[in-house]
C-alpha cells in the first residue's frame, strides 16, 4: 500500500539509498551517540520527504527502513515509525522551500555551545568559507509538534548559515540535498571545535565582516555556486 505517486518512485528510492548510506558518514565523523541524529531529504516535486526511522541503530539502516512521511510529518509509506524528530524536519520543508535536506546532530563541541546558548564566531576562514558568519543559536524548544521546525526556520530563514545550534539541544543543519546538510553539520562540529580550543587558551575575535564578505563570496564563486545553501564540493 503506497500513497506515493508513481512518477515518483524512482525518486523516493534513491533517496532511500541515499539518506540510508549518508548516516554512515554521521559515525564516521564521529556525530552521533547511539541514535541521537537524523537524516531527511524532500521528495522534490512532491510533499514528501525521506527520513531516518524512530531508534533503529545505524548499523540496521537499510534503505527498506527509511521511512516516506509527508510534509506534515504522517508516515505514507514504510515499516517503521518515523525519527521522533520528523515534526521538526517537516516543519523546515514547509517553511523553506529552497531546503531539500535537513541533518540533526548532538554532536559534542557544537552542542556545547549549545547549552551555553552562545553563538559560534566567525573567527576562522573555514568558517567564513562554509558558514559566511556566525553560527547562530535558536530558541529552547521542547520535542513534539512545531516549536522546534519553527525556531529552525525562524533563525535560519535570510541567515548565511546552513547550521543552527538549538538552544539546550543540539545541530541542525539545511542543504540543497541531504550530502550538502551532511557536510554543513560536519563542518559546524569541526568549526565548533577549533574555536573553542581556541577560546580555552585566550580570546577570541571575530574576522572583521569585510573578509568575512569577501571569503564568503570568493567561496561561492570558486566552487561555482549561486547563493547561499547550495554548498556543496568544497574538496573539489
Ligand atoms: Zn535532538
Amino acid at each position: 500500500m503506497t500513497a506515493i505517486p508513481a512518477h515518483h518512485a524512482d525518486t523516493v528510492a534513491r533517496l532511500r539509498r541515499e539518506v540510508c548510506a549518508l548516516h554512515a558518514e554521521l559515525i564516521r565523523w564521529n556525530l552521533v551517540t547511539w541514535t541521537s541524529g537524523n537524516i531527511s531529504a524532500r521528495v522534490p516535486g512532491a510533499d514528501l520527504m525521506v527520513i531516518k526511522p524512530s531508534g533503529v541503530t545505524y548499523d540496521d539502516l537499510t534503505p527498506e527502513s527509511m521511512v516516506v512521511c509527508d510534509l506534515h510529518g504522517t508516515p505514507v509509506e514504510g515499516a517503521h515509525a518515523p525519527s521522533s524528530d520528523t515534526d521538526a524536519h517537516a516543519y523546515v520543508y514547509r517553511a523553506m522551500p529552497e531546503v531539500g535536506a535537513v541533518v540533526h546532530t548532538h554532536s559534542t563541541y557544537a552542542t556545547a555551545w549549545a547549552a551555553r546558548g552562545e553563538p559560534i564566531p566567525c573567527a576562522i576562514t573555514a568558517m567564513a568559507d562554509e558558514f559566511g558568519a556566525d553560527i547562530p543559536v535558536g530558541p529552547f524548544a521542547l520535542i513534539g509538534g512545531d516549536d522546534i521546525g519553527k525556531g529552525i526556520a525562524a533563525t535560519l530563514a535570510g541567515h548565511r548559515s546552513p547550521a543552527v545550534l538549538m538552544r539546550g539541544h543540539g545541530v541542525f543543519t539545511i542543504g540543497r540535498d541531504a550530502k550538502a546538510a551532511v557536510k554543513a553539520a560536519v563542518m559546524c562540529e569541526d568549526v565548533a571545535r577549533t574555536v573553542h580550543l581556541a577560546r580555552e587558551h585566550g580570546p577570541v575575535d571575530r574576522l572583521p565582516q569585510h573578509h568575512i564578505d569577501a571569503l564568503y563570496d570568493r567561496y561561492q564563486n570558486v566552487y561555482g555556486q549561486r547563493g547561499p545553501r547550495q554548498e556543496e564540493g568544497a574538496d573539489s
